[in-house]
């Protein structure tokens, strides 16, 4: 059985194969309830993210877990990924805002666990494990999420610098000035060259790197003067944006990068410490020489999240459907890289099925061992969903 909801998932977690059948929460898509006393909303897993968000509005609150796919995931599918987004980088990740779960079992029983309130420490934290188990635990069924008050202020601000290496370096102003920014996102010049190809921007008149950052709350004034400082030290031109111009760049950001034509291509989403990331940057040029690919990335900054997009020409008589071994050597070699500076294989697209040779490089075998094992006692039989995440 497969778990399945909004299938916008990008590991192949959803996917079914064979006589496998797949199990929708498609029409699971209540809000059950809102309670602006508790701080909570109790949601069925196939409601869309934005819906939930467009719902909550009338109540001056938010849910903040914003995957860039927020207008087309579910609920249910973020709650098994423990979705990230842009917004991590002062809210947290899905499990900050998931306090209780019903489960449906391997065996077709319910439970119900976490807590309405927000602490909680009776038994084992079985919520926390079900977050980001990509179905192979059980069936989301209902969820009791936390929500926060719509921030009374947001600004847009950009940093451009002169290169991918001082923008990294900017990015260390930012997390040692007092402010914590909602959202951090920076761009290489690589990435804005392609923004600027595929949607007709010219931001690379304005700089060989970018930093796009969200500020909101209380005092944002004061924020903003805070930031821009810290930032122009780093050597950045620091512009607060208009709102029509942050609407735009913060879609651009969403939907702006394009995919080269005659390439192959593979999209990672490694995650280092943030103090390491400058290191990841600096990786890719002996990447490209080493195995004729090209490397650029965009990064949620703020949390340490890489998404690398590395492209190979086809060139002619290439197969499009078959990428050389190179393009996949060079994936690898990248995610050694991550690992070796402290991170992980996948931020928050989750393991599925494509990236489980990747992840048996960062889990050990006593881990995995672990891992099978609560497998086995939820799942004896391994009824959901196999050959997926680990
Ligand atoms: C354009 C684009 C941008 C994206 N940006 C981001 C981003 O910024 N951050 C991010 O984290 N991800 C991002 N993603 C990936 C994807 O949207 C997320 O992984 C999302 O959480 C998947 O939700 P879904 O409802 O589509 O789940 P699906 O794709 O249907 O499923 C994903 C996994 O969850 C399991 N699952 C789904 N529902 C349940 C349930 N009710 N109970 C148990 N298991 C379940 C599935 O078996 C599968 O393993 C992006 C994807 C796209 C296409």
């Amino acid at each position: 059985m497969v778990p399945r909801g909004a299938g916008s998932g990008l590991s192949g977690g959803a996917t079914a194969a064979g006589s496998q059948l797949v199990v929708s929460t498609e029409r699971l898509n209540r809000i059950i309830e809102v309670s602006p006393l508790d701080g909570v909303a109790v949601v069925e897993p196939g409601v869309i993210n934005a819906e939930l968000n467009s719902h909550l509005e009338p109540y001056g609150l938010f849910y903040a877990p914003d995957p860039a796919s927020f207008e087309i995931s579910s609920i249910g599918g973020n709650i098994a990924t423990n979705a990230g987004g842009l917004r991590c980088a002062k809210y947290g990740v899905t499990r900050e805002s998931v306090l209780a779960l019903d489960v449906v079992l391997a065996d077709g029983s319910l439970i119900s666990v976490g807590h309405r309130s927000i602490k909680g420490v009776t038994g084992l934290d079985l919520t926390s494990l079900f977050v980001g188990s990509e179905g192979v635990l059980g069936i989301v069924v209902g969820a009791t999420l936390r929500l926060h008050p719509i921030p009374v202020a947001r600004k847009t601000l950009t940093a451009f610098f002169d290169s991918t290496a001082e923008g990294a370096e900017g990015l260390a102003a930012i997390t040692l000035s007092p402010v914590r920014p909602a959202a951090v996102e920076f761009f290489d010049t690589p990435s804005l060259a392609n923004i600027d190809e595929h949607s007709g921007t010219a931001l690379r008149q304005r700089g060989a790197a970018l930093i796009l950052i969200e500020i909101d709350g209380y005092g944002i004034d004061e924020q903003a003067a805070d930031l821009s400082s810290a930032l122009a030290l780093a050597g950045a031109r620091v512009t607060t944006e208009t709102e029509a111009e942050a609407i735009r760049f913060w879609e651009l950001r969403r939907h702006g990068r394009g995919l080269p034509h005659g390439h192959w291509f593979i999209g990672e989403d490694i995650a280092v410490p943030k103090s390491q990331l400058l290191k990841v940057y600096e990786a890719f040029p002996s990447l490209e020489e080493r195995f004729g690919v090209e490397v650029s990335a965009v990064s949620h900054a703020g949390d340490g999240n890489l998404h690398p997009l590395l492209t190979q020409e086809i060139g002619s008589g290439g197969d499009p459907a078959h990428p050389p071994a190179s393009l996949r050597d060079a994936a690898t070699e990248l995610v050694r890289i991550a690992l070796a500076l402290g991170g992980t294989v996948t931020g928050e697209h989750g393991v599925g099925t494509i990236k489980r040779d990747w992840a048996a490089l960062e889990l050990s075998s006593r881990s995995l061992q672990a891992q099978r094992a609560i497998k086995a006692s939820l799942d004896p039989n391994q009824l959901l969903n196999p050959g997926k995440a680990f």
